[in-house]
């Protein structure tokens, strides 16, 4: 792992010249290393630096050190996130060294957002060190990260980034019972790796979301009516996950 990582913090220069720059964290401190790639469809709606640093806030309170980097554009066959991944396709392109240009795959995560609409299901896939999500446009529609508040009522934006982080969670090895909810009035409070899934059909919980306590001890329950409000950072038990993990074999 230690020279993998070497070995790609020294190319990771050359990205500057592939289009996007302003990586803040990036060297050989990093512990975990996340690399966004868009599909070409999904580049015409970056807004870099912005997902960035939203994504950045959510991994700050795991208190490791997390390098946020873009990827680049890659061509792909489809919009469907979740094919992308479950069908091989990223996976492979990941694998094979073809993801296009100068980039390098990150040794931790690498997610790749496509332009398809957050409202057609799956939303997206995440395996270990690979995911990916939709929801381009919806993204360049986040606020400032300065001027959003870390838990926030339902938005396209803000739901199509907790979706992001889910994904990511998926990539560090987190499952759905790392998740964390909590009624407030008429609202349920949901984390990154419950997200939506208190809302969806039984035939889909029973499938996906089948526990009733999370592995942090808090009860899962329906949302009998609350609407959902959204955390956009990880909570206490996914950050403790977050922290366990220690790299894992990535076959690149
Ligand atoms: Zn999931």
């Amino acid at each position: 792992m230690g020279l993998t990582r070497r070995a790609f913090l020294l190319s990771a220069g050359a990205l500057g010249s592939a289009g996007v720059t302003g990586t803040a964290l990036s060297g050989p401190e990093a512990e975990v290393n996340v690399k966004i790639w868009f599909t070409e469809q999904a580049s015409d709606h970056v807004a870099w630096n912005r997902l960035r640093d939203h994504v950045q806030r959510a991994f700050d309170p795991t208190g490791k050190l997390v390098a946020v980097e873009f990827g680049g554009t890659v061509e792909t066959s489809s919009e469907n996130a979740y094919e992308l991944v479950t069908g091989g396709e990223w996976p492979k392109k990941l694998a094979q060294g073809t993801v296009g240009g100068e980039a390098k795959p990150a040794d931790d995560v690498n997610l790749l957002v496509t332009a398809r609409s957050m409202y057609e299901f799956p939303t997206g896939a995440g395996i270990p060190h690979v995911a990916s999500v939709g929801g381009a446009e919806a993204l360049a529609n986040l606020p400032p990260v300065e001027d959003c508040p870390d838990v926030v009522g339902w938005s396209d934006p803000a739901y199509a980034l907790q979706v992001l982080l889910h994904e990511c969670g998926h990539a560090l090895g987190l499952d759905h019972e790392d998740g964390y909810m909590e009624p407030a009035g008429d609202e349920l409070v949901v984390s990154p790796m419950v997200s939506g899934y208190p809302w969806e059909s039984d035939e889909v919980k029973e499938q996906q979301f089948d526990t009733q306590q999370g592995t942090c001890g808090c009860e899962f329950v329906d949302p009998e009516g609350r609407d959902p409000r959204l955390m956009l950072t990880f909570s206490e038990c996914e950050r403790e996950r977050i922290r366990e993990y220690d790299g894992g074999y990535a076959p690149w």
